[in-house]
């Protein structure tokens, strides 16, 4: 049976593998392990193993977690937001990955000027148009973008998406693709700020983070692959 030490170097090789295959620095490429429903002994073997990046999209749990863990950890919330949990997302969390909504963004923008603390986020796209998913609509990307960058207490510092799912990871290519021309198109138009290297593409899970890196990515949120399945 392997250990998350073994799939986390596997992973970390198949990530470096991928961006020099796309001509990027493997440097380039963050690793977010998402740790949602996974046992805390495997968090702590990912922690020992150098992993310092994680990802949760379940509030309760993580409200219980992340205090069990040494404070330098980055953890990212991937999950879908209510309003009225914002300000707990707020207190929590590094880095919100699942903007998608004027009214989310104030309401953490609000809570983080209580707490006197900048908040990165990215705004999540629904680049596969699916009904059941969270996420803005390209055509409305623009203006989200432009109203959360107003918003003195958040820093916008990328895009997420999830494409639709497909056993095959050739079938996500595609959407990757369609993501990374889309921030192409912001920057050119300076919708991405002056923050011209720095702007993250969070693409990319267990199945198919090697064909998101090759498209772009710049984060990968992998579960499964380095914890195994889920409770
Ligand atoms: C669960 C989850 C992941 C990780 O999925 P795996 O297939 O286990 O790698 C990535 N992103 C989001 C938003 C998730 O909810």
């Amino acid at each position: 049976m392997s250990t998350v030490a073994d799939n986390l170097q596997s992973i970390q090789t198949r990530i470096s593998r991928a961006a020099q295959r796309a001509g990027r620095d493997p440097e380039s490429v963050t690793l977010v392990a998402v740790s949602k429903r996974q046992e805390p002994e495997k968090i702590r073997a990912a922690i020992s193993a150098g992993q310092q990046v994680f990802g949760e999209n379940y509030l309760q749990d993580a409200a219980a977690k992340i205090p069990e863990f040494p404070d330098f950890l980055r953890w990212h919330f991937i999950g879908h937001i209510q309003t009225n949990k914002a300000a707990r997302v707020a207190e929590l969390f590094d880095l919100v990955e699942t903007v998608d909504r004027l009214k989310l963004a104030r309401a953490l923008d609000k809570h983080c000027r209580v707490l006197n603390k900048i908040l990165p986020v990215y705004i999540q796209v629904n680049i596969g148009r699916e009904a059941q998913k969270s996420g803005v609509s390209p055509e409305d990307l623009p203006q989200l973008l432009t109203a959360v960058g107003d918003l003195a207490n958040l820093r916008v510092e990328g895009l997420m998406a999830m494409p639709p799912y497909s056993p095959d990871p050739e079938e996500a290519r595609p959407y990757f693709r369609a993501m990374a021309d889309l921030a192409d198109g912001l920057r050119e138009k300076g919708l991405l700020g002056n923050q011209r290297e720095g702007f993250a593409l969070s693409m990319g899970m267990s199945g198919d983070f090697e064909v998101a890196i090759e498209e772009g990515a710049t984060v990968v949120r992998v579960g499964t692959a380095l914890f195994g399945t889920r409770d």
